[in-house]
Parts: C-alpha cells; sequence; structure tokens
C-alpha cells in the first residue's frame, strides 16, 4: 500500500464515528411538541430532544413510523402524557420492552379524555413527574430552569383567569368539537355543556344522529352560543352544527399542539394565553 493510500485509509478510520457523531440522536424522545418543550426548559444539558407528533399533528389516532420506532429504541428517556391519550406509545413500549423507560406524567386515568396539560395546577404535576423521570435516565435537571418555569405557569394561570374574569354568567359556556376540555373549562369558571364527538381517539368521526340531536336541543334549551372545533382538523361536521342551531361560524382553538417555533403559540405558555383570548373574545361576541 503506497503512503498516500495509507493516509487516505487512516483519514477514513478518523472520519467514520465522527461521522456517526454528526448525527446528533435524541436522548429524551416525546410523544409530542408540549412534553417536548418540557424536556427543552428543564434539562441543564445540551442534551438532544424531539417530539414524534410534529406541529400540527393529532396525538388520538396516531401511528409509529418506522422512524419513531427507531429513534424510540435508542432513546435514554421515553415521555408521554397518558396511556389513554396515546394508546399507540403504550403498546409499543410494551412491545418492545421500554416500559422501563418510558415516564408517564399522568399515569392516573383520565376523566373523558382529559387534556390534562390544559390545567395549570396539572402541569406543575406533571413536570415534578418529569423531572424525577430525567434524573432516573441519568439527565439533568436545572433547579433555576424548573423554579423559572413554575412560575411561568403561575403567570399564565392568572393572565387565562384575567382574561375570563369580565365574563357574564351567561357568556361562560360552550360545545366542543371532542371531550377534553372540561377540567381546563371548570377551574376558570367555565362550562363545556356538550361535545360534538363522543371520545377523543374517534376525532375524525362523524357523531351518531341521536347524538347530534339531543346536542342540538342542549344548545337551544341551555342557550349555548358558542361551538369550538379543532385548528387543523375538518370543522365540516362542527359547521354543520353552527348552521343547524343558527349560530356563528365555530371557534377554532389549538390545545392539541404548539405552533411552529416563531409564530404565536409556539410555547406553553403563548398557546394557552392565546386560546384564551380566541375562547374569551367568542364567547365575549354578541
Ligand atoms: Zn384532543
Amino acid at each position: 500500500m503506497s503512503p498516500l493510500s495509507r493516509l487516505s485509509l487512516f483519514l477514513l478510520c478518523l472520519s467514520l464515528p465522527l461521522a456517526g457523531w454528526a448525527k446528533i440522536e435524541a436522548q429524551v424522545v416525546s410523544s409530542f411538541t408540549v412534553p417536548n418543550e418540557w424536556v427543552g426548559r428543564l434539562r441543564a444539558e445540551t442534551i438532544a430532544h424531539s417530539c414524534l407528533i410534529p406541529s400540527g399533528g393529532e396525538l388520538h389516532g396516531y401511528a409509529i413510523s418506522a422512524q419513531d420506532a427507531r429513534e424510540l429504541s435508542r432513546a435514554l428517556l421515553i415521555v408521554g402524557i397518558n396511556p389513554q391519550l396515546e394508546p399507540w406509545l403504550a403498546a409499543w413500549a410494551k412491545a418492545n420492552q421500554r416500559e422501563n423507560h418510558l415516564v408517564w406524567l399522568h399515569p392516573d386515568p383520565l376523566p373523558s379524555g382529559s387534556h390534562v396539560w390544559t390545567i395549570p395546577a396539572e402541569v406543575k404535576r406533571m413536570l415534578g413527574r418529569l423531572k424525577v423521570g430525567m434524573i432516573k435516565a441519568g439527565v439533568k435537571v436545572s433547579e433555576v430552569n424548573e423554579q423559572q418555569l413554575l412560575k411561568e405557569i403561575d403567570a399564565v394561570e392568572k393572565d387565562v383567569w384575567d382574561t375570563f374574569a369580565p365574563l357574564l354568567p351567561h357568556e361562560r359556556q360552550f360545545v366542543t368539537q371532542h371531550p377534553g376540555l372540561e377540567r381546563y373549562a371548570e377551574p376558570f369558571g367555565l362550562k363545556v355543556v356538550g361535545c360534538l364527538l363522543e371520545s377523543a381517539s374517534a376525532e375524525s368521526a362523524d357523531p351518531s344522529a341521536k347524538h347530534y340531536a339531543d346536542l342540538l336541543k342542549t344548545i337551544r334549551t341551555e342557550k349555548v352560543r358558542v361551538i369550538l372545533c379543532d385548528e387543523g382538523q375538518n370543522p365540516a361536521a362542527a359547521q354543520q352544527l353552527a348552521k343547524d342551531a343558527g349560530l356563528k361560524a365555530p371557534t377554532a382553538l389549538s390545545f392539541e399542539y404548539l405552533q411552529k417555533p416563531g409564530t404565536p403559540g409556539d410555547t406553553w405558555a403563548t398557546m394557552m394565553r392565546l386560546n384564551a383570548r380566541k375562547l374569551a373574545d367568542a364567547l365575549q361576541q354578541p
């Protein structure tokens, strides 16, 4: 072998592992954008973290891809909210013996598919579980970042409360596209009177004729004036309901994911404030 080819072989051997390191693999993989932000905020070091469902994706009917499976297999820690909300993640972790590496931020059964990340008090509890999970997986957590995040949650809760404070008693109720916001509404003095779809896990399914007729009746007797739909999902059924009930077009909220970086609603805090503002405006409209 000539000295030159020996040199190139040596350089090739050097560059191979470097090429491997150049692609940083996520060490903490979350199910979707919201817990992924919390991982990024709590970590003390520059560990790589990512989420399976990108901004704009639907949480409930998700299916794991081959790429997701590879990421999950290599992760130090997998983060999900709740096995009822992310049954696909629970099933994958079980089938691949990775349950020991999976932390559920809200492991207890949920009332009606509740979107627990919309409830400030629950978010604080979930952050506590995330912190324990990260430390157990060997990922350092920053106490300073944690304290800052907890303060931010308190500030958001107060702002949301202030946003809804001027609403009159008859302006505090609405109908949603699917169950999940009942426990968000309650502490802020609001009420979900009914849901178009009966389950959060069937967001694209149509309601039964009986359910639809009952809901229409409830809207009339309870004098509901606002119907919500989910941003990014087909609003046809909600639009039809609004039309049949003689109400204005549905208001689209986005509690299902964070918006793309650099746009309003790209963090938990801005998502919460933005949705509260939109909802308050819709409820107050004559
Ligand atoms: Zn949902």
